[in-house]
């Protein structure tokens, strides 16, 4: 069989040491979700997920409600809450599995409970506000509007309102003067709810970059997304060194060729050989997830060495220039990013390279690259 020619390697004890860096960031009182969403940001919603329960994770959160039945198929039983809306014709059978929703309005929530009507079911469920990003959420440039439309929907019947929640705009911004304005609005509407009687067990705001640029915003729940995979949020937000990227994505030199300068290579004749250039094929392309921006414009290593990739990224494939690269062949193992042994290509760097970030990059890695974990 042979490993594949090209895998997403996944390390466990990367995810768990991640994990266990950020559960000692933060105060013993305030749980920790952590984002299982987009396959666990393209690593693997059922293997990241099996680990984090045998931490002892708070929550998981996803985006939808197939993320959500995917993971309770698969055994978890840890509490997940489904940060999008959801149909509500599936909302019984997520109360069924005991899924938490988000409600992103008093229409939905409402059309939700309507949707329990008779079925002896309850649905848990946080209430989302929208304090800035415009977009799920009750608006909050009301307050008074979204605080009258939460309290509406903590007594409407079959729901039990357990959390209420918003998400940061601008967080991983080093210029960022937004955040504040929105903790602001939240903890106003938050407060108001809970002064009109209505019991709010957790609250929570902060995403990866809050964590790990604010303290105080907390309130007794976060929500962990790109760090846990070793990645910082941004260019302009630095993470603790402790963590490591959890990802690294190989692929293989399947042929190497000869080219003369003047020469051009793949589709579009986008690239032009300046010298006698030897060049590596690898077996990864855009139908792997490799940004098709990344054409004359991305790096990946080969034996040790950091290349650059000329021409047209193609759907299966796309060539490296290894002329100063001693001994290249056939087979060569080849990284695109994330660490093997020594080696350290950031996602970052590769994302920024073709003006993306690393978020993207993850996720995107196709259902074709078979995830391999490690310990
Ligand atoms: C994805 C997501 C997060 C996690 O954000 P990161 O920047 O990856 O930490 C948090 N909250 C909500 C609502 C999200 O959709």
């Amino acid at each position: 069989m042979g490993t594949p020619l090209s895998y997403a390697e996944v390390s466990a004890s990367a995810l768990v040491g991640n994990y266990r860096v950020f559960r000692e960031m933060i105060p013993s009182d305030v749980k920790m979700l952590t984002l299982m969403k987009a396959n666990a940001y393209g690593h693997g919603a059922v293997w990241a997920a099996k680990l984090l329960e045998r931490e002892g994770a708070d929550c998981f959160g996803i985006a939808t409600d197939e993320e959500a039945l995917e993971l309770r198929r698969a055994g978890i039983r840890t509490p997940l809450l489904i940060l999008g809306y959801t149909r509500p014709e599936r909302i019984p059978e997520l109360a069924r599995a005991d899924v938490t929703q988000a409600l992103p309005d008093l229409d939905a929530a409402r059309s939700y409970s309507d949707a329990l009507k008779g079925t002896g079911l309850t649905l848990r469920a946080h209430i989302k506000l929208d304090t800035g990003m415009a977009r799920y959420g009750l608006d909050c440039r009301d307050t008074d509007a979204a605080v009258r439309d939460a309290v509406a929907i903590a007594k409407l019947p079959h729901l039990n309102v357990e959390g209420m929640f918003t998400h940061f705009a601008t967080a991983d911004s080093a210029k960022d003067v937004y955040t504040p304005i929105q903790a602001e609005k939240f903890s106003n509407v938050y407060k108001n709810v809970t002064n009109a009687g209505v019991k709010i067990e957790i609250a929570h705001c902060e995403n990866s970059a809050a964590m790990l640029k604010y303290k105080g915003l907390q309130f007794n729940m976060v929500r962990l997304g790109i760090s846990l995979y070793g990645i910082a949020p941004s260019l302009e937000i630095e993470i603790p060194e402790s963590l490591r990227t959890v990802m690294a994505l190989h692929t293989t030199v399947v042929q190497v060729k000869t080219l003369k300068a003047g020469e051009s290579v793949s589709y579009g004749r986008r690239f032009i050989t300046e010298r006698p250039t030897k060049l590596a094929v690898v077996r990864l392309g855009y139908g792997d997830g490799l940004p098709r921006a990344l054409t004359n414009k991305g790096v990946m290593n080969v034996r040790g060495v950091t290349v650059p990739m000329v021409g047209t990224v193609c759907m299966d494939a796309c060539m490296l220039d290894v002329t100063d690269v001693p001994g290249v062949e056939r087979g060569d193992d080849v990284l695109v990013f994330g660490r093997s042994g020594d080696l350290f290509l950031s996602p970052d760097t590769q994302a920024a390279a073709c003006g993306t970030i690393a978020y993207e990059l993850v996720t995107r890695i196709g259902s074709r690259i078979p995830r391999i974990a490690v310990e």
